[in-house]
């Protein structure tokens, strides 16, 4: 069922606004796909979006005229044809903006100078930080969010009912892949990594050919996607009974990811809950071997603002939907990872995820 955006759109349009005032510029150009889904409601792949402080205009070409005015009612949509930066152009002719921000970090040079030379005598002024809008999340994304890690939970709990040794790594992807499908995702938010044995080591192994053995631990990593909106977990478990060692180091990455969850609520440093589960690990005597951040924002991207890093500057605010993934990854023997996904509130987090963390060993016969 898919959620109605019409309301949800008018407070991101909202903050668009009061972004507008903060950067000095008269209007907000949006390229991005994802940016302009937020402030238009508009799900198609092309088009140009422009707030100004009191009209949003949005310029599509031929192929997406009539999705964009059934999809953003509150935009006021141009039909471009061939052409939508024509019809923007027009449309700005006897309008006051004379300076307009775009996003400096996505939009590519080429696309910069082009729109420089038509949008003359209006300026266009390099904007940071314009996904930053999106770090919050209103109910409306949340209810997206939480249904698309759902489906992603129940299509994890059919997978473990068919992972056996002797499957193949894209075997067991597929059916995975297949089952959030089946469940109702509109698609998958990333390529599926399952990585088994030695391959685990590799954080992002994507699924090969290989046949999975008894007694290996097997990673899987996985998103789904509702109305628009990821979800992404990640699961290790044994193929059979689990030896001392993979049992220690799950325990050690299961308790890391614990203490991070513990240290996540509004106004903490994104820096110090990094920190904390990193803390865990190097104690262990793992600590060169967590090489990647604890995580990152989650919404219409799958990897947003902010981060979970050790450079990230942010702090956490009530709203913002993060994932928690430790990791331990030792070349040759494997690894394990742990990622949740939550929702940072005034005095802690809500976990989203559901699929059980205790070490799933598989009694081989
Ligand atoms: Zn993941
Ligand atoms: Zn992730």
């Amino acid at each position: 069922m898919s959620i109605d955006t019409v309301p949800f759109v008018s407070g991101h349009l909202a903050r668009a606004r009061e972004f507008l005032g903060r950067a000095g510029v008269d209007a907000l150009l949006i390229v991005k796909a994802e940016n302009r889904r937020y402030v238009t409601g508009f799900t198609g792949s092309a088009g140009l979006a422009l707030v100004t402080p009191d009209v949003t205009f949005l310029a599509v070409d031929f192929r997406y005229e009539e999705q964009a005015v059934a999809e953003a009612p509150q935009c006021t949509v141009l039909r471009g044809g061939r052409d939508p930066v024509a019809a923007l152009v027009g449309a700005l002719k006897a309008s006051a903006i004379r300076s307009i921000g775009f996003e400096a970090e996505y939009v590519p040079f080429a696309q910069v100078t082009r729109l420089r030379e038509k949008l003359a005598p209006a300026e266009l002024i390099p904007l940071a930080d314009v996904d930053r809008l999106r770090w919050v999340k209103d109910a409306g994304e949340l209810a997206a969010i939480s249904r698309a890690v759902e489906i992603a939970d129940a299509a994890f709990a059919h997978t473990l009912s068919v992972l056996r040794p002797g499957l193949t790594e894209q075997e067991a992807a597929l059916e995975l892949e297949m089952s959030m499908r089946r469940a109702g995702a509109e698609r998958v938010a990333f390529d599926t990594v399952l990585a088994s044995g030695p391959r685990s080591a590799l954080p992002h192994g994507r699924a090969t050919n290989r046949r999975m053995e008894a007694g290996e631990l097997v990673t899987l990593d996985f998103g789904a996607v509702s109305d628009g909106y990821c979800s992404d977990c990640t699961r290790t478990v044994a193929l059979a009974a689990a030896d001392d060692r993979q049992r220690r180091i799950y325990d050690v990455v299961l308790a890391a990811q614990r203490q991070a969850l513990a240290t996540i609520r509004a106004g903490v440093p994104c820096r110090e809950v990094d920190a904390s589960a990193r803390a865990v690990i190097a104690s262990a005597g793992f600590g060169e071997a967590f090489g990647h951040s604890l995580g990152h924002g989650l919404g219409l991207e799958v990897h947003e603002g902010p981060r979970l890093a050790p450079q990230e500057e942010a702090v956490l605010e009530a709203g913002m939907v993060l994932t928690v993934e430790p990791g331990i990854y030792l070349p040759g023997w494997g690894g394990v990872r742990i990622e949740d996904d939550v929702v940072v509130t005034a005095d802690g987090c809500d976990i989203l995820t559901t699929a059980p963390k205790a070490l799933r060993s598989f009694s081989v016969s």
